[in-house]
């Protein structure tokens, strides 16, 4: 790396695990590409050791951070200010840091609206089913809700996540009211039929499709619900065709796998940092090729 110099500015990814994160590989190809002098590593930090890093962050005068599980809520308690979406949701995945002042984004939704949008799939106006409730599936309610969704029903199993879901969804409504939210049990499979058919776009973000555990599961067991106007995404990136999707194709509908998502929060958070478009064809073609 001969680029490196005394004036190279730090940027990384904290979290705990981050050793098998595409970031670094994806922030310092596009660094290079645009001949911009920053370089990205990424640091194993637990969560109880959130903020010392971002004290040193300061510190050393890092640009910023990329924020995975488990500290994105820890991150969170630590900025000097927040984006709306992060202020509703209480997590963020990108801290800029201006000269020691410290704004957390979260990007994850965004880069979920934004992966749609590059398939030519637009969230104002529509009505979206989803199902889940953890991190993934809020960042996505609440920027759907922000970029003028008219109607989210929201799907989870009556686990701990569920009364979470139910909070979440009265922060969505104080914030964009008028933006219908539903919550409901994901175990009322009539129910998710009723509200799918009259649905424009069907989300999953719950760990239901991911290899190794839930491979041959998907969160849709009534395949009536596909119609042929209906979008579905999934969040799962591992495999690449869920359950999910593959039963949704057959039905005709148009799908729209998870690793975009990855690619897009990361355009987001790259645009925070340097005002600049990431090289996202070169990018796509190079880290996110199906
Ligand atoms: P999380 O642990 O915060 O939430 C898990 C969700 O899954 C909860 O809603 C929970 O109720 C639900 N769930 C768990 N077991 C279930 C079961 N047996 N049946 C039905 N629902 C069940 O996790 P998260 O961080 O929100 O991740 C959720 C998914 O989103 C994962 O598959 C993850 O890979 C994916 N994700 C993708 C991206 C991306 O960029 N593509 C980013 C973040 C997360």
């Amino acid at each position: 790396m001969d680029r490196i110099s005394g004036h190279t500015g730090l940027l990384a990814l904290i979290g705990s695990p981050v050793g098998h994160s595409g970031s670094p590989a994806m922030y310092n190809y596009s660094f290079e590409k645009l001949g911009l002098d920053y370089v990205y590593v990424a640091f194993d930090v637990k969560e109880d050791k959130v903020p010392d890093a971002i004290q040193a962050m300061k510190t050393f005068n890092m640009r910023g951070c990329n924020v995975t599980m488990p500290d994105k809520i820890a991150a969170c308690k630590c900025m000097d200010e927040l984006s709306p979406a992060a202020k509703i949701i209480g997590a963020v995945n990108t801290i800029v840091n201006d000269n020691g002042k410290l704004t957390g984004h979260i990007t994850d939704g965004e880069g979920f609206n934004n992966n749609l949008r590059d398939h030519g799939v637009e969230v104002k106006g529509k009505k979206i089913s989803i199902a889940g409730g953890g991190g993934a599936a809020t960042a996505i309610q609440v920027q759907m809700a922000l970029d003028g969704a008219r109607e989210i029903s929201i799907f989870n199993v009556k686990d701990a996540f569920f009364d979470r879901v139910v909070e979440m969804a009265e922060k969505i409504r104080n914030a964009v009211p008028e933006c219908v939210v539903n919550v409901f049990d994901l175990a009322d499979t009539a129910k998710m039929t009723e509200e799918i058919l009259s649905s424009d776009i069907f989300v999953n973000a719950t760990i239901v499709g991911m290899k190794p555990n839930f491979e041959d599961q998907s969160v849709v067991k009534d395949l009536s619900a596909f119609h042929k106007d209906l979008v579905v995404a999934d969040t799962v990136y591992n495999p690449a065709e869920t359950k999910l999707l593959k039963d949704a194709k057959a039905a005709g509908c148009k799908t729209v796998n998870g690793k975009g998502m990855l690619l897009w929060q990361g355009v987001s958070a790259f645009k925070l940092y340097t005002g600049q478009d990431m090289p996202v064809e070169e990018v796509k073609e190079l880290f996110f090729k199906d």
